[in-house]
C-alpha cells in the first residue's frame, strides 16, 4: 500500500480562521453574546477518513477524504463533496461553515456541511474514481441520510459521482434513497435546471446589481474565471442575455476578445482539445491577467482567494460575482469596498445550486419531479427575495453586501439555535 501525501495548499490564507474573523466581525454587528458566538465558531462534526482504493494496476492507494458539518440549527446539513488534490480539514471546515450561512440567507431548511477527499481526480481513470467514490461513501455512511446530511457536486465532482454516492447508499440500505445526495443525473432522481442551477442564481443576482444601476445586462463586458460547472454555465447565460463575453479561463490558462468570445464556440474547442487555448479570434492570457481585464462584471468561479490585497486594487469591474466560494479575501473586499465596487458575495451570488439541490430534495422525498420552468421560477423568486433582503441590509445599515448577508444569516441560525434551546 502506498500513502499519497497532501501537498501544501495554494491557499495564503487559513480559510478556517478567514470564516472564523469573519463570524466573529459579524458577531460584534449584531451584538451576539459570546456563548452563542462559541457555539457557531466551532464545526459540530467532523470525520477524517482513509480511502484505501485498488488501482487499474492491482496496486492499492489509499487516499484522506473528510465530511464535516457546521451546524444544524435549522435542518439536516448540506453540503458538496469536492475532489482536489489541495483539499485540506481546514478548508472542508471554512466551506462548512459558508454552507450554513448560505442556507439561512435562502431560507432553507438546512444546516451546512463539505466533504473532500485529497486526490487530483484527473490522474485516476473511470473505474478507478468510481471504487474511489464507492470507498469513500462507505467510510462516511453512517453520517450521510436524507434527513442528517445531504452531499452534492463541488470543484471536481459531477452528477457521475453523486450517482455512485447514491447507489452506494441504497444498495447498503436495501432500496434506493433518492434523497441521500442531490446533484443526481436525471435518471436517477436528478432535478432538471439543477446543471445551470448555480449559473442561474448568479446571474439573477448579477440582474439584481445592474437594476440598482438602472442598467441592464445587454452589452455590458463580463469575464468569466472558471470553465467548469459555475463558470461555462453563467458565461452562456449572460450571453444569451445580451452579454459580450470578453474574457474566459480554466486552470490551464484564458483567453480574450475585446468583441466578445462565442461562448458555444469555446466549449466546442474545450471538448475538442482539452483547453481554451487557441480559441479562434481570441488572444491568451493568464489567469492573475483576466481578473484585471476591462469589464463591467467579474465573476471569477474556479478557486478561493484570488481576488487579494496585491490585485484587488487593479480590478476593474464595477460589479464583482463571487460563482466561487470564498474567492476574495477579506483584505480585498475592504480595497474593493473603498473602491465603490460592488462585491456579490458567495453566499448570495452562487447559492442557486444549493436552492435547486433542494428542489431536488423535495422532488425525491416526494417522488413527484416538477417542470423546469417551475424550478426556474422558484429558483428566480428565493434568490431575488433573497438579493433584496440582502440590499435592504446592506443600505439600511451602510454595510457591504457581504457583511450585510452574513448578519441576516448568523442572525437567522442564531435565533433557530435559541429557539431549540441547548440539550440537555
Ligand atoms: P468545476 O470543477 O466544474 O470547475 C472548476 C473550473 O475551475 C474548471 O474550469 C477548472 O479548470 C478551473 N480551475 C481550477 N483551478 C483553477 C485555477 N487555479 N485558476 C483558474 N481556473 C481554475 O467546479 P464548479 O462546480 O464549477 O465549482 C467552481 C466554484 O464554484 C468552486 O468554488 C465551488 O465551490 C463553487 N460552487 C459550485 C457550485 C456547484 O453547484 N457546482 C455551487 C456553489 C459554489
Amino acid at each position: 500500500m502506498t500513502t499519497v501525501e497532501a501537498p501544501s495548499s495554494h491557499l495564503k490564507e487559513n480559510p478556517w480562521e478567514m470564516a472564523r474573523s469573519q463570524l466573529r466581525q459579524t458577531a460584534g454587528q449584531i451584538g451576539m453574546e459570546d456563548s452563542m458566538l462559541n457555539v457557531l465558531l466551532e464545526c459540530k462534526k467532523c470525520v477524517a477518513v482513509s480511502v484505501p482504493t485498488r488501482m487499474d494496476d492491482g496496486s492499492v492507494r489509499v487516499f484522506e477524504g473528510f465530511r464535516c458539518t457546521h451546524n444544524v440549527a435549522r435542518g439536516p446539513s448540506k453540503g458538496g463533496i469536492r475532489y482536489h488534490h489541495e483539499v485540506t480539514l481546514e478548508e472542508t471546515k471554512a466551506l462548512a461553515m459558508w454552507m450554513t450561512w448560505k442556507c439561512a440567507l435562502m431560507g432553507l431548511p438546512f444546516g451546512g456541511a463539505k466533504g473532500g477527499v485529497v486526490v487530483n481526480p484527473k490522474q485516476l481513470s473511470v473505474t478507478e474514481l468510481e471504487r474511489m467514490t464507492r470507498r469513500y461513501t462507505t467510510e462516511i455512511i453512517n453520517f450521510i441520510g436524507p434527513e442528517a446530511d445531504i452531499p452534492a457536486p463541488d470543484v471536481g465532482t459531477s452528477p457521475r459521482e453523486m450517482a455512485w454516492i447514491f447507489d452506494t447508499y441504497s444498495m447498503n440500505k436495501g432500496y434506493s434513497v433518492l434523497g441521500v445526495v442531490t446533484g443526481k443525473p436525471l435518471e436517477v432522481g436528478g432535478s432538471v435546471g439543477r446543471v445551470e442551477a448555480t449559473a442561474r442564481g448568479a446571474a439573477f443576482c448579477v440582474r439584481e446589481a445592474l437594476r440598482k444601476q438602472d442598467l441592464s445586462i445587454e452589452d455590458r463586458k463580463v469575464a468569466v474565471q472558471g470553465f467548469g460547472n459555475v463558470g461555462s454555465n453563467l458565461a452562456l447565460i449572460l450571453a444569451d442575455q445580451g452579454a459580450t463575453i470578453v474574457a474566459l479561463s480554466d486552470s490551464g490558462g484564458g483567453v480574450h476578445s475585446a468583441d466578445g468570445i462565442d461562448v458555444r464556440a469555446a466549449l466546442a474547442h474545450k471538448r475538442e482539445t482539452g483547453s481554451l487555448e487557441g480559441l479562434a479570434g481570441t488572444e491568451t492570457l493568464t489567469n492573475e491577467e483576466l481578473l484585471l481585464v476591462d469589464c463591467d462584471v467579474l465573476a471569477p468561479c474556479a478557486l478561493e482567494q484570488v481576488i487579494t490585497g496585491e490585485n484587488a486594487d487593479q480590478v476593474k469591474a464595477t460589479i464583482v460575482c463571487e460563482g466561487a466560494n470564498g474567492p476574495v479575501t477579506p483584505e480585498a473586499d475592504a480595497i474593493l469596498d473603498d473602491r465603490g465596487i460592488l462585491v456579490l458575495p458567495d453566499v448570495l451570488a452562487n447559492a442557486g445550486g444549493v436552492v435547486v439541490s433542494y428542489f431536488e430534495w423535495v422532488q425525491g422525498l416526494q417522488e413527484y419531479f416538477w417542470k423546469e420552468s417551475e424550478v426556474n421560477a422558484k429558483l428566480n423568486d428565493i434568490i431575488t427575495r433573497a438579493f433584496a433582503e440582502t440590499w435592504r441590509a446592506h443600505e439600511e445599515r451602510s454595510l457591504p453586501m457581504r457583511q450585510a448577508a452574513y448578519a441576516l444569516a448568523v442572525g437567522r441560525v442564531a435565533e433557530a439555535t435559541t429557539t431549540r434551546g441547548l440539550y440537555p
